[in-house]
């Protein structure tokens, strides 16, 4: 087993080039970059790529490929939260970042193999997948079929206590059913978005999903006077 200490310099090596180039995007202090329908990821891929880490960096993740890759704050909380519900040998990686010409493949085969009103409910249109940004992950349950749109993710076991303790290490799961008048997509158990800690710590205890968080943050912000946030896109 490694030590804490090991892995977090693992990620550490990898990081090196972050340090002088601080991302916004999961710094406590900024609000959590909001993609949906609306809000279309931007940013240009090489950037976006310039952040991420293959999940094979910690050895003991399963996952459904070596070459997935998360960014990289993202993927170590990922491997700490596992680590702390004993998910190692119960929880799959199935999905994590995707480019656009990935989004667009999974998009039009599912539209395919499962016609339009499936894939509006479980798969975001190309451009506006929360998966281009590194910070979105699905996790699927081993004992299931780890379907690749919609894996097992049952409340119970390994995965359940996933669920329960999510947002300590900065995770949400970011499609409620009693959410989707405003996420537009149905409740996926299996797809949590990394927003950091003090985020998740109130989106959770607000029942707050993030098309929410991020407009209260705006307001409060205005309020405050600093005028506009940005958002990242
Ligand atoms: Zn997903």
């Amino acid at each position: 087993m490694e030590t804490e200490t090991k892995r977090l310099a693992k990620i550490n090596g990898y990081s090196n080039e972050m340090k002088e180039q601080p991302n916004p995007v999961h710094q406590p202090e900024s609000a959590p970059v909001l993609v949906n329908r609306h809000h279309p990821w931007t940013e240009s891929p090489e950037d976006t790529e310039s952040r991420l880490a293959p999940v094979s960096t910690f050895a003991d993740i399963q996952a459904l490929d070596a070459d997935i890759r998360l960014e990289r704050t993202c993927l170590e909380r990922l491997d700490a939260l596992l680590d702390a519900v004993g998910g190692k040998n119960g929880i799959v990686v199935v999905s994590g970042y995707r480019d656009l010409a990935e989004q667009t493949e999974i998009y039009y085969s599912s539209l395919r193999e499962n016609g339009a009103a499936y894939t509006a409910k479980f798969v975001a249109l190309p451009g506006c997948s929360e998966h281009h940004t590194g910070l979105a992950v699905d996790v699927g349950s081993a004992a299931g079929g780890l379907d690749f749109i919609a894996p097992e993710f049952p409340d119970d076991g390994a995965c359940g206590a996933f669920k329960a303790r999510a947002a300590e290490f900065g995770f949400v799961q970011r499609y409620k059913a009693h959410k989707e008048y405003l996420t537009g997509i149905s409740c996926e158990p299996w797809h949590f978005r990394y927003v950091g800690a003090p985020h998740a710590a109130i989106m959770e205890e607000r029942d707050l999903c993030l098309e929410e968080y991020v407009e209260i943050l705006r307001q409060e912000r205005a309020k405050a006077g600093h005028g506009e946030a940005s958002y990242g896109n």
